[in-house]
């Protein structure tokens, strides 16, 4: 039996997490569960899964919490605010620790996590989009693994199983097209929240939803795969592939491409992120091509989806400009949910925000650099917003 925490366990990678440890009790336990706000499906959880420890990092919800929790007869420590996040990340003997927080607010959680010889199960790619310059170095020194939940990359960490590293030439991400893939893009200046958070084939929290719409998730997965798989920013490509099947390919140096494919259900990548390298009978229901629709594919149109250029160049500039364009993103995102800017003010707020950054970066910038930097994009993109 593993035992496992989930932060972030009251979001939608939290609660699919948790759905597989309702299925195969036998497989996992769960230690330890977080979340921001959301105590009352906190409480269910606790009912359910009845974890060791668990953390409410919103102070002023804590004691609301203390009070339910009081009519259990077994109750799990509570901790309160970041630190608690953090204490839930590195508790007693759990083994693996699935990170479904949203945003740069899992970078602390998930260092710490790694310093405590945990392995990570990877869904909160922002981590790791600001942070990889620090994260990567702590693995290997921690000699802790990595292991990818977000589909693309589990997919592309599937096909690698059994690969020489030497051999990978290409990396392939596909890309449902988000919400606006078949609306013109002069209509683009009209679109609403409400229009932005209709994804056609996932269901998920509201602000990957919104980076599925701007294509930013594509481009923030183009600095994922780097980070996961050391590939050159010149071999990693993006398809559209609408019906979400093919979840990403990898091409060899013989030219042959392996593919993985799945319907589009978070999980199975969040299964073998915590199976690896082992693989877990389920009985979920099984792809049959032949009932399928056509599977098609097109290339991105990168005048539409300004985001995904802004990515690879923030990837290629390296070291905490990747941390700038996550940070202008989640803020220009928070903006946009807010109804402050239009849809189309997110590359823009995006884009000044990367220029004026430029002459502060640093190849190799240390964890307190990489905060800096966010705080400053924060505060930037946001004075932008005010604009
Ligand atoms: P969500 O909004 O549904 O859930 C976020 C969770 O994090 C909630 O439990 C919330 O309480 C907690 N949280 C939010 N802000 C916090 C903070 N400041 N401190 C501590 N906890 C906080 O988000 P989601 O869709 O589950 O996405 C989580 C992460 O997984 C994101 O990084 C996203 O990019 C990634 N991801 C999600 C999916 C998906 O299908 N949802 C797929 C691939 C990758
Ligand atoms: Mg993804």
């Amino acid at each position: 039996m593993k035992k496992i925490s989930i932060l972030g366990s009251t979001g939608s990678i939290g609660t699919q997490t948790l759905d597989i440890v309702y299925q195969y009790p036998e497989q996992f336990k769960v230690m330890g569960l977080t979340t921001h706000s959301n105590i009352e499906l906190l409480f269910a959880q606790i009912k359910q899964f009845h974890p060791e420890i668990v953390a409410v990092a919103n102070k002023e919800k804590v004691e609301n919490l203390k009070n339910m929790i009081s009519t259990l007869d077994n109750s799990p420590i509570i901790v309160a605010g970041d630190q608690g996040v953090i204490e839930v990340a590195c508790y007693g003997d759990t083994e693996s620790i699935v990170t479904g927080i949203v945003g740069c607010a899992g970078l602390l959680p998930t260092i710490e996590a790694i310093k405590a010889g945990k392995d990570i199960a990877l869904a909160n790619k922002e981590t790791l989009i600001a942070g990889g310059p620090v994260v990567l170095p702590l693995i290997e020194k921690y000699g802790v693994k990595l292991l990818p939940a977000d589909s693309e990359h589990s997919a592309i960490f599937q096909c690698l199983q059994g690969i020489d590293n030497k051999d990978l030439k290409r990396v392939i991400l596909t890309a449902s097209g988000g919400a606006f893939r078949d609306l013109p893009t002069e209509k683009l200046k009209f679109v609403t929240v409400e229009d932005a958070l209709k994804h056609p084939n996932w269901s998920m929290g509201k602000k990957i939803t919104i980076d599925s719409a701007t294509l930013m998730n594509k481009g923030l997965e183009v600095i994922e795969a780097h980070f996961l798989f050391e590939v050159d920013y010149s071999n990693i490509d993006i398809v559209i592939h609408p019906q979400s099947i093919i979840h990403s390919l990898i091409e060899l140096i013989d030219t042959s491409v392996l593919a993985q494919l799945g319907w589009p259900d978070m999980r199975l990548p969040l299964l073998y992120a915590l199976s690896w390298p082992k693989r877990i009978h389920t009985d979920w229901k099984q792809l049959d091509l032949a009932k399928m629709s056509n599977l098609t594919f097109q290339k991105p149109d990168y005048d539409k989806y300004p985001c995904i250029k802004l990515a690879y160049a923030a990837g290629k500039a390296g070291g905490a400009m990747p941390a700038v364009l996550n940070a202008a993103n989640e803020q220009a995102v928070k903006s946009f949910l807010n109804k402050e800017i239009t849809f189309l003010a997110i590359p823009y707020i995006i884009e000044k925000t990367c220029e004026l950054f430029v002459s502060n970066n640093s190849s190799q910038p240390t964890l307190d650099d990489i905060l800096e930097a966010d705080q400053w994009a924060r505060g930037t993109a946001l004075m932008l917003v005010k604009k």
